[in-house]
């Protein structure tokens, strides 16, 4: 099956060839390299001098995490759709109260928004924010909202888990306190690892944290940050992984040529969906990079135009929610040559003839 999913998506040769190494002491000489090179390569990725730690969980578990060290009453959670949700949800399962900013499907977060409820709500500590909203494939301006998360004072969390990869995120020039994602999206690893960075402001707040727990405090990972490690056992074969199609990328010329890459299958992705006489269903603007949301065609079901595109071959995503039969979704992440692509866009082309579709 070629994938074309919101993760987790098909892996690069050189990562899976990295992940087959025997094991190490996630104590020993080795790991400690394989740690210290590894963090040294996100903080130039993310654009940071700030602490950036291999959580042994999920993206989910860094999200998390941000909400323990850093709110202990009241936080403003930014919805538009299901991992904003989430994001939230995680608040509230911690005890802690949270006043929702919520859009309707397909629109983003803006900025006078958000600044009209920040002025609404002084009380909150921190605002989460999710740059790209895998569910409705849509991606959030995120400098602007960090300039106004910052002008009023609060810790800014960014879920980045379908977007870190796929697109620059500039974390110290944002201002971006807690900024994670996981290693089953754009870096196309396998799933149980996730990379965060956490800045001062945030190791601040986790000093007076309340009831953080343990396997998610920033101030005891920090400790053994120093020491070159986790506190747990590393989730190692995910993090050689990483590290493995991070120094692919630096072995390219760096970051822009990663981005370009995406930006260049994106633009195949678009162009196909476009001569195929369809549309996309986020605001103009606001499309993601990384996962295309498109509306199915009048009279087409969006959940038949996935499920006839496996017996293609192809696994694409299902549309969320209440859009499930109005879209489908077309991933754009991890290893995914220029050729798949194009067969993608052919069988694509006959499964919506198939069913009904010309233009
Ligand atoms: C996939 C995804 C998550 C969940 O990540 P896990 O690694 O499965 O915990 C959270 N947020 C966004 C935006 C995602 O795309």
């Amino acid at each position: 099956m070629k994938l074309f999913t919101a993760g987790p998506v098909a892996c690069y040769p050189e990562v899976l060839k990295a992940m087959g190494m025997q094991m190490v002491s996630h104590r020993s000489a080795e790991y400690k390299k394989l740690h210290v090179e590894t963090v040294e390569m996100l903080q130039r990725f993310m654009g940071t001098q700030n602490e950036v730690f291999l959580f042994s969980s999920t993206g989910s578990g860094f999200m998390e995490a941000s909400v323990l060290n850093c709110v202990n009453k009241k936080m403003l959670s930014c919805i538009c759709g299901n991992f904003g949700e989430r994001f939230a949800e995680t608040g509230t399962a911690n005890g802690k109260q949270v006043e929702p900013l919520e859009v309707p499907l397909g629109e983003p977060i803006t900025p006078d928004l958000l600044d009209e409820k920040l002025s609404q709500t002084k009380d909150v500590e921190a605002v989460s924010v999710t740059h790209n909203e895998t569910s409705v494939g849509l991606m959030n301006h995120l400098a602007e909202l960090a300039g106004v998360v910052k002008s009023h004072g609060k810790l800014l969390l960014v879920d980045c888990v379908s977007s870190m990869g796929g697109t620059r995120i500039d974390v110290d020039k944002w201002g971006l306190d807690v900024c994670f994602s996981s290693s089953q999206k754009c870096f196309g690893v396998p799933p149980g690892l996730s990379v965060g960075s956490v800045s001062k402001d945030a190791l601040k707040a986790s000093e007076t944290a309340k009831n953080k727990g343990w396997y998610f405090d920033f101030k005891v990972w920090e400790k053994y940050q120093q020491k070159k490690g986790t506190p747990m056992t590393s989730t190692i074969p995910q993090i050689a992984g990483l590290h493995a199609i991070l120094d692919v990328i630096e072995k390219n010329g760096g970051k822009q040529w990663f981005f370009d890459l995406y930006a260049e299958r994106n633009r195949r992705i678009r162009e196909g969906i476009q001569k195929l006489g369809l549309t996309m269903f986020p605001k103009s603007g606001y499309e993601s990079p990384t996962v295309n949301c498109v509306n199915a065609p009048p009279g087409v079901d969006g959940v038949a135009v996935y499920e006839k595109m496996r017996d293609e071959g192809f696994e694409l995503a299902k549309g969320y929610g209440s859009i499930q039969n109005a879209t489908f979704r077309i991933g754009n992440m991890g290893y995914m040559p220029f050729e798949t692509i194009d067969s993608m866009l052919e069988s694509l082309a006959g499964v919506l003839s198939g069913l009904g579709w010309s233009i």
